[in-house]
């Protein structure tokens, strides 16, 4: 049989992130969440694709009826995290109290239980693999978080590649990578998918389908708007040094995004076969009836 890859969106509003992590200022997700998921919706439901949609918590209780919508419509939701903090930020008592707050507004909104954590900017690296206990500890399932390659801020570079199953009984199902050259290269989403050629993307796919291993996709809401983001005069003149850090993100964030971004998306759609990330995992053997 041919492979089927993994699809996932981790839901986000990227106005509320950028505030909390370049202003230190907290705010409410805006619409920007709510339009973006909802053309993801669209666009999936055309294809005839399903996929995770790893939800915050604060988008949890502020847009209720898109979770209903996400769950209606056969896609699986899992957490990522409540107000997007980084977990080498927290104490596993944070974490603990952060997660479980999530997956009560993920569930409550949605009528589905959660099985799948996405970790905020893939945050679960050597030093915080403590949070791998937490999650098992709330009865989740497994966790897709962990990067098996050196990245900048993120990845624990001689992770297994594949699926396997944690001491502590929790599944990790790793981001994508593909070995080449003697390295290992980072594909299936965000800025690996947004700002290179989709060649490339392709060309991963197709490797990881030769070898039989599926993919892990990613993808985020805000990639699709159509408008780039900016620093609004008044932001920038009351946070100078912050503004310019923040302007330089906004540009960086722009490659790509908006109308191609959502060409690319349904190409490849149309090209793969996706399935939400927990159909990737072994069926649990059932109990004698
Ligand atoms: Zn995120």
């Amino acid at each position: 049989m041919s492979v089927v890859h993994g699809l996932s969106i981790d839901v986000e509003c990227y106005y509320q992130i950028v505030w909390k992590d370049y202003l230190g200022k907290t705010r409410e997700p805006t619409a920007e969440v709510e339009r973006n998921t909802e053309w993801l919706l669209d666009c999936m439901r055309d294809a005839g694709v399903r996929g995770t949609y790893y939800m915050l918590g604060n988008v949890a209780r502020a847009y209720p009826r898109l979770l209903r919508r996400i769950a209606d419509e056969g896609h699986e939701l899992g957490v990522h995290g409540d107000e997007h903090l980084y977990i080498y930020d927290l104490a596993p008592r944070t974490f603990h109290r952060e997660l479980r707050v999530a997956i009560d507004a993920i569930e409550q909104a949605s009528g589905q239980k959660v099985e799948g954590h996405r970790a905020t900017a893939f945050s679960i690296v050597r030093e915080t693999a403590w949070a791998l206990d937490v999650i098992a500890e709330l009865g989740l399932r497994y966790d897709s978080s962990i990067f098996p390659m050196q990245g900048r801020r993120y990845g624990i570079p001689d992770a297994p590649l594949g699926i396997h199953r944690l001491d502590n009984g929790l599944w990790e199902v790793p981001m994508t990578v593909v070995e080449a050259a003697g390295r290992r290269l980072p594909a299936g989403g965000g800025g690996y998918f947004r700002t290179f050629p989709y060649a490339y993307t392709a060309w991963a796919l197709q490797k990881l389908e030769d070898a039989g291993r599926p993919a892990v996709t990613y993808f985020h809401p805000h990639e699709f708007e159509l408008s780039c983001p900016r620093v609004g005069a008044a932001t920038a003149l009351r946070h100078p040094r912050a503004a310019v850090r923040l302007a330089k993100f906004n540009a960086a964030q722009s490659v790509g995004r908006g109308k191609r971004m959502r060409r690319r998306f349904a190409r490849m759609l149309r090209d793969h076969a996706f399935v939400p990330v927990r159909d990737l995992l072994p069926a649990e053997p059932t109990g004698p009836d």
